[in-house]
Protein backbone atom coordinates (compact mmCIF):
# COMPACT_ATOMS: atom_id res chain seq x y z
CA UNK A 1 0.00 0.00 0.00
CA UNK A 2 2.75 2.73 0.94
CA UNK A 3 4.20 2.16 -2.38
CA UNK A 4 0.96 2.33 -4.09
CA UNK A 5 0.68 5.88 -2.58
CA UNK A 6 4.25 7.20 -3.16
CA UNK A 7 4.11 6.17 -6.83
CA UNK A 8 0.91 8.38 -7.35
CA UNK A 9 1.77 11.62 -5.48
CA UNK A 10 -0.47 14.34 -3.82
CA UNK A 11 -3.58 12.76 -5.68
CA UNK A 12 -3.36 9.63 -3.61
CA UNK A 13 -2.92 10.94 -0.41
CA UNK A 14 -6.16 13.39 -1.20
CA UNK A 15 -8.05 9.98 -1.98
CA UNK A 16 -6.64 8.33 1.51
CA UNK A 17 -7.84 11.19 3.05
CA UNK A 18 -11.08 10.67 1.98
CA UNK A 19 -10.91 6.74 2.21
CA UNK A 20 -9.56 7.03 6.15
CA UNK A 21 -12.90 9.30 6.51
CA UNK A 22 -15.06 6.76 4.40
CA UNK A 23 -13.88 3.95 6.89
CA UNK A 24 -14.89 5.99 9.47
CA UNK A 25 -18.28 6.47 8.50
CA UNK A 26 -18.78 2.85 7.24
CA UNK A 27 -16.36 0.05 8.46
CA UNK A 28 -14.10 -0.81 10.56
CA UNK A 29 -9.91 -0.52 9.93
CA UNK A 30 -8.02 -3.85 8.94
CA UNK A 31 -5.10 -3.84 10.85
CA UNK A 32 -1.65 -4.84 9.35
CA UNK A 33 -0.08 -3.23 6.19
CA UNK A 34 -0.36 -6.11 4.08
CA UNK A 35 -4.48 -5.86 3.97
CA UNK A 36 -5.79 -4.68 0.73
CA UNK A 37 -8.48 -2.87 2.13
CA UNK A 38 -8.73 -1.01 4.69
CA UNK A 39 -12.45 -0.38 4.84
CA UNK A 40 -15.51 -2.43 4.84
CA UNK A 41 -18.76 -1.98 2.41
CA UNK A 42 -21.98 -2.43 2.86
CA UNK A 43 -24.45 -4.72 0.73
CA UNK A 44 -25.87 -1.51 -0.65
CA UNK A 45 -22.19 -0.16 -1.01
CA UNK A 46 -21.05 -3.15 -2.76
CA UNK A 47 -23.39 -2.90 -5.90
CA UNK A 48 -22.68 0.80 -5.96
CA UNK A 49 -19.19 0.04 -6.11
CA UNK A 50 -19.71 -3.09 -8.06
CA UNK A 51 -21.63 -1.07 -10.71
CA UNK A 52 -19.32 1.70 -11.20
CA UNK A 53 -16.22 -1.12 -11.46
CA UNK A 54 -17.95 -2.01 -14.32
CA UNK A 55 -19.09 0.87 -16.00
CA UNK A 56 -15.29 1.07 -16.45
CA UNK A 57 -15.12 -2.57 -18.20
CA UNK A 58 -17.25 -1.59 -21.16
CA UNK A 59 -20.92 -2.42 -19.25
CA UNK A 60 -21.67 1.04 -19.54
CA UNK A 61 -24.72 1.13 -22.33
CA UNK A 62 -27.00 3.93 -22.16
CA UNK A 63 -29.57 2.06 -21.32
CA UNK A 64 -27.79 1.04 -18.04
CA UNK A 65 -28.48 -2.80 -17.54
CA UNK A 66 -29.73 -4.47 -13.98
CA UNK A 67 -27.77 -5.82 -10.82
CA UNK A 68 -29.74 -7.97 -8.33
CA UNK A 69 -28.04 -8.97 -5.19
CA UNK A 70 -29.85 -11.26 -2.91
CA UNK A 71 -29.60 -10.92 0.38
CA UNK A 72 -30.15 -13.99 4.03
CA UNK A 73 -33.29 -12.49 4.54
CA UNK A 74 -34.82 -13.40 1.04
CA UNK A 75 -35.04 -9.82 -0.12
CA UNK A 76 -32.86 -8.43 -3.03
CA UNK A 77 -31.14 -5.42 -3.49
CA UNK A 78 -31.44 -3.77 -6.80
CA UNK A 79 -30.06 -0.92 -8.99
CA UNK A 80 -32.80 1.54 -9.80
CA UNK A 81 -34.06 1.77 -13.35
CA UNK A 82 -33.40 5.98 -13.75
CA UNK A 83 -29.72 6.07 -12.55
CA UNK A 84 -26.55 5.18 -14.70
CA UNK A 85 -23.81 2.58 -13.21
CA UNK A 86 -21.23 5.38 -13.20
CA UNK A 87 -23.28 7.22 -11.31
CA UNK A 88 -24.26 4.86 -8.85
CA UNK A 89 -24.64 5.69 -5.19
CA UNK A 90 -25.31 3.27 -2.32
CA UNK A 91 -28.56 5.17 -1.34
CA UNK A 92 -29.52 4.64 -4.47
CA UNK A 93 -30.33 1.27 -4.32
CA UNK A 94 -33.39 -0.33 -4.08
CA UNK A 95 -34.95 -3.32 -2.13
CA UNK A 96 -37.14 -5.30 -3.50
CA UNK A 97 -38.98 -8.72 -2.79
CA UNK A 98 -39.22 -12.15 -4.35
CA UNK A 99 -41.93 -10.84 -6.61
CA UNK A 100 -40.16 -7.73 -7.98
CA UNK A 101 -42.29 -5.01 -5.70
CA UNK A 102 -40.35 -2.24 -4.30
CA UNK A 103 -40.20 -2.62 -0.42
CA UNK A 104 -37.62 0.66 -0.43
CA UNK A 105 -35.48 2.98 -1.95
CA UNK A 106 -36.61 6.20 -4.09
CA UNK A 107 -36.41 5.06 -7.61
CA UNK A 108 -38.28 2.75 -9.64
CA UNK A 109 -38.01 -1.35 -10.32
CA UNK A 110 -36.86 -1.97 -13.69
CA UNK A 111 -39.97 -3.89 -15.73
CA UNK A 112 -37.28 -5.97 -17.42
CA UNK A 113 -36.32 -8.13 -13.68
CA UNK A 114 -38.28 -10.83 -14.59
CA UNK A 115 -34.91 -13.02 -15.89
CA UNK A 116 -33.25 -11.83 -12.35
CA UNK A 117 -36.02 -12.93 -10.26
CA UNK A 118 -36.15 -16.30 -12.04
CA UNK A 119 -32.10 -16.68 -11.85
CA UNK A 120 -32.55 -16.11 -7.79
CA UNK A 121 -35.51 -18.69 -8.13
CA UNK A 122 -33.84 -20.90 -9.97
CA UNK A 123 -30.43 -21.32 -8.78
CA UNK A 124 -28.64 -22.10 -5.52
CA UNK A 125 -25.56 -20.40 -6.60
CA UNK A 126 -26.91 -17.12 -8.24
CA UNK A 127 -26.55 -14.40 -5.18
CA UNK A 128 -26.33 -11.82 -8.01
CA UNK A 129 -27.38 -11.65 -11.32
CA UNK A 130 -26.22 -9.27 -14.09
CA UNK A 131 -27.82 -8.63 -17.52
CA UNK A 132 -26.04 -5.37 -19.57
CA UNK A 133 -25.27 -4.40 -23.45
CA UNK A 134 -21.36 -5.14 -22.69
CA UNK A 135 -19.15 -3.70 -25.70
CA UNK A 136 -17.53 -6.58 -27.06
CA UNK A 137 -20.33 -8.87 -25.26
CA UNK A 138 -23.12 -7.58 -27.78
CA UNK A 139 -20.96 -7.83 -30.91
CA UNK A 140 -20.97 -11.45 -30.33
CA UNK A 141 -24.52 -11.35 -29.40
CA UNK A 142 -24.99 -9.57 -32.46
CA UNK A 143 -23.44 -12.32 -34.94
CA UNK A 144 -24.82 -15.15 -32.60
CA UNK A 145 -22.08 -16.95 -31.91
CA UNK A 146 -20.24 -17.69 -28.91
CA UNK A 147 -16.54 -16.32 -28.52
CA UNK A 148 -13.30 -18.43 -27.93
CA UNK A 149 -10.98 -18.87 -25.32
CA UNK A 150 -7.57 -17.27 -26.17
CA UNK A 151 -5.83 -16.05 -22.77
CA UNK A 152 -5.92 -16.03 -19.46
CA UNK A 153 -7.99 -13.20 -18.52
CA UNK A 154 -10.90 -14.19 -20.82
CA UNK A 155 -10.68 -18.29 -19.43
CA UNK A 156 -11.61 -17.29 -15.48
CA UNK A 157 -15.54 -18.22 -16.05
CA UNK A 158 -15.02 -21.27 -17.62
CA UNK A 159 -14.80 -22.97 -21.09
CA UNK A 160 -18.26 -22.85 -21.31
CA UNK A 161 -20.91 -20.45 -22.21
CA UNK A 162 -24.58 -20.01 -22.94
CA UNK A 163 -26.09 -18.79 -26.17
CA UNK A 164 -29.91 -18.18 -26.52
CA UNK A 165 -31.90 -15.90 -28.36
CA UNK A 166 -34.53 -14.61 -25.55
CA UNK A 167 -36.33 -12.39 -28.39
CA UNK A 168 -38.10 -15.64 -29.13
CA UNK A 169 -40.61 -14.84 -26.12
CA UNK A 170 -41.68 -12.01 -23.97
CA UNK A 171 -38.93 -11.46 -21.62
CA UNK A 172 -40.55 -9.65 -18.68
CA UNK A 173 -43.22 -12.31 -18.59
CA UNK A 174 -41.85 -15.14 -15.55
CA UNK A 175 -42.02 -18.09 -17.86
CA UNK A 176 -39.82 -17.16 -20.43
CA UNK A 177 -37.54 -15.58 -17.99
CA UNK A 178 -37.23 -19.15 -16.75
CA UNK A 179 -37.03 -21.24 -19.45
CA UNK A 180 -34.07 -18.53 -20.72
CA UNK A 181 -32.51 -19.51 -16.90
CA UNK A 182 -33.04 -23.58 -17.16
CA UNK A 183 -31.46 -23.31 -20.66
CA UNK A 184 -28.31 -21.84 -19.06
CA UNK A 185 -27.97 -24.93 -16.93
CA UNK A 186 -24.88 -23.97 -14.61
CA UNK A 187 -22.91 -22.10 -16.16
CA UNK A 188 -21.84 -18.87 -15.08
CA UNK A 189 -22.42 -16.27 -18.08
CA UNK A 190 -24.40 -16.46 -21.24
CA UNK A 191 -24.56 -14.38 -24.55
CA UNK A 192 -28.20 -13.10 -25.34
CA UNK A 193 -28.51 -13.13 -29.27
CA UNK A 194 -28.84 -9.63 -30.72
CA UNK A 195 -29.06 -8.14 -27.20
CA UNK A 196 -26.33 -8.61 -24.61
CA UNK A 197 -25.13 -10.76 -21.74
CA UNK A 198 -26.21 -12.39 -18.73
CA UNK A 199 -23.74 -13.05 -16.28
CA UNK A 200 -24.60 -15.24 -12.70
CA UNK A 201 -22.62 -15.19 -9.12
CA UNK A 202 -21.99 -16.27 -5.92
CA UNK A 203 -20.65 -13.16 -4.66
CA UNK A 204 -20.14 -9.57 -5.56
CA UNK A 205 -16.62 -10.63 -6.09
CA UNK A 206 -17.34 -13.40 -8.20
CA UNK A 207 -19.66 -11.27 -10.46
CA UNK A 208 -16.71 -8.61 -10.74
CA UNK A 209 -14.47 -11.32 -11.74
CA UNK A 210 -16.54 -12.87 -14.38
CA UNK A 211 -18.13 -10.15 -16.01
CA UNK A 212 -14.70 -8.77 -16.49
CA UNK A 213 -13.33 -12.18 -17.65
CA UNK A 214 -16.30 -12.28 -20.26
CA UNK A 215 -15.57 -9.09 -21.83
CA UNK A 216 -12.02 -9.75 -21.76
CA UNK A 217 -13.13 -12.76 -23.77
CA UNK A 218 -15.38 -11.18 -26.21
CA UNK A 219 -13.08 -8.47 -26.73
CA UNK A 220 -9.79 -10.48 -27.65
CA UNK A 221 -11.59 -13.26 -29.86
CA UNK A 222 -13.23 -10.20 -31.32
CA UNK A 223 -9.92 -8.81 -32.12
CA UNK A 224 -8.59 -12.24 -33.42
CA UNK A 225 -11.60 -13.41 -35.81
CA UNK A 226 -10.42 -9.52 -37.08
CA UNK A 227 -7.40 -11.05 -38.44
CA UNK A 228 -8.75 -13.70 -40.41
CA UNK A 229 -10.64 -17.55 -40.34
CA UNK A 230 -7.34 -19.11 -40.03
CA UNK A 231 -5.83 -16.93 -37.12
CA UNK A 232 -5.83 -17.32 -33.87
CA UNK A 233 -4.57 -20.01 -31.04
CA UNK A 234 -7.77 -21.11 -28.36
CA UNK A 235 -6.08 -22.08 -25.24
CA UNK A 236 -6.44 -25.51 -24.63
CA UNK A 237 -9.32 -27.67 -22.46
CA UNK A 238 -6.94 -28.40 -19.94
CA UNK A 239 -4.98 -24.64 -19.14
CA UNK A 240 -8.42 -23.28 -19.05
CA UNK A 241 -9.76 -26.29 -16.22
CA UNK A 242 -7.05 -25.83 -14.02
CA UNK A 243 -7.15 -21.47 -14.33
CA UNK A 244 -10.86 -21.97 -13.06
CA UNK A 245 -9.91 -24.49 -10.50
CA UNK A 246 -6.79 -22.46 -9.30
CA UNK A 247 -9.55 -19.36 -8.61
CA UNK A 248 -12.17 -21.73 -7.26
CA UNK A 249 -9.97 -22.78 -5.05
CA UNK A 250 -8.80 -18.82 -3.85
CA UNK A 251 -5.78 -18.97 -5.30
CA UNK A 252 -5.80 -15.54 -6.48
CA UNK A 253 -6.89 -13.82 -3.25
CA UNK A 254 -8.53 -10.56 -3.53
CA UNK A 255 -5.75 -8.25 -5.04
CA UNK A 256 -7.61 -7.49 -8.36
CA UNK A 257 -10.98 -6.91 -6.55
CA UNK A 258 -9.72 -4.59 -4.07
CA UNK A 259 -7.15 -2.85 -6.28
CA UNK A 260 -10.69 -2.24 -8.31
CA UNK A 261 -12.73 -1.13 -5.43
CA UNK A 262 -9.63 1.12 -4.18
CA UNK A 263 -9.70 2.57 -7.40
CA UNK A 264 -13.98 3.85 -7.42
CA UNK A 265 -13.63 5.14 -3.69
CA UNK A 266 -10.43 7.02 -4.54
CA UNK A 267 -12.36 8.43 -7.35
CA UNK A 268 -15.31 9.38 -5.65
CA UNK A 269 -15.80 8.70 -2.38
CA UNK A 270 -19.30 9.17 -2.77
CA UNK A 271 -20.54 5.68 -3.96
CA UNK A 272 -20.40 4.84 -0.80
CA UNK A 273 -23.17 7.14 0.97
ZN1 LIG B 1 -31.01 -5.43 -22.00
Amino acid sequence: MRRERADCGGRMDEGEAIVNEQSRNFGSLADGEQKTLYFTLSPEAELAVLARMLYREGYNDHNWGHISYLQDDGTILLNPWEVPWDEMRASDVLRIDDQGHLLSGRWTVTPAIALHLAAHRLRKDAKVAIHHHSRWGTVWGALGELPDVYHQNGAQLGRDIALYNEYESDVTHAEAAERNVLAMGDRKAAILANHGVFVVAGSIKEAHTMCVSLEERARVAWHVKALGHDKGLPMQDKAVDSLVASIRAGRSGNRFYHAMIRREVLADASVLT
